[in-house]
């Protein structure tokens, strides 16, 4: 996509600090990152997020994952890592081109602020969940 700024980052126009590079994927550090070593991994093929990615290059990209994940890992030895992917504007998405970022933790509190409020599911509303899902599978 020419007016795509990922885009333009696998064909070299913008520059990028290079992590990794295979047929499929590409990683580069991110350019604000929240931690040491925080790295973004995108599939060459343009899709805008995870709603759009096609089995084949979901496939592809995550076949990198594990590979991405552990160098960052043997490069700062962090303590955890946590990937995110971000679809939709209300989900924080900024870029729209789909990337999974590795963001290496080295302290619980720094780096990433993860604020889960879990909400009170009975039971029989998960199976009304999990059944309203497996209608659309
Ligand atoms: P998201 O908010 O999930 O869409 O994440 C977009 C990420 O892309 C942010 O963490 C930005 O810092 C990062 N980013 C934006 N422009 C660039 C760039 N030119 N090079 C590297 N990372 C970038
Ligand atoms: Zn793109």
């Amino acid at each position: 996509m020419s007016d795509c700024l990922f885009c333009k980052i696998i064909d070299g126009s913008i520059p990028s600090t290079k992590v990794y590079e295979d047929d499929h994927v590409y990683a580069f550090t991110d350019i604000s990152p929240v931690a040491k070593g925080h790295t973004l991994l995108i599939p060459k093929h343009h899709c805008k997020d995870l709603f759009e990615m096609p089995e084949d290059v979901a496939r592809n990209l995550y076949a990198a994952a594990p590979k991405v994940a552990n160098a960052i890992k043997a490069a700062f030895n962090p303590i955890g890592m946590n990937t995110i992917n971000n679809n939709g504007e209300a989900a924080g998405q900024t870029v729209f081109h789909y990337h999974l970022h590795f963001i290496p933790r080295y302290d619980e509190k720094e780096g990433l602020a993860l604020n889960w409020q879990t909400q009170n599911y009975t039971a029989e509303q998960l199976v009304e969940v999990a059944e309203s899902i497996k209608a659309h599978l």
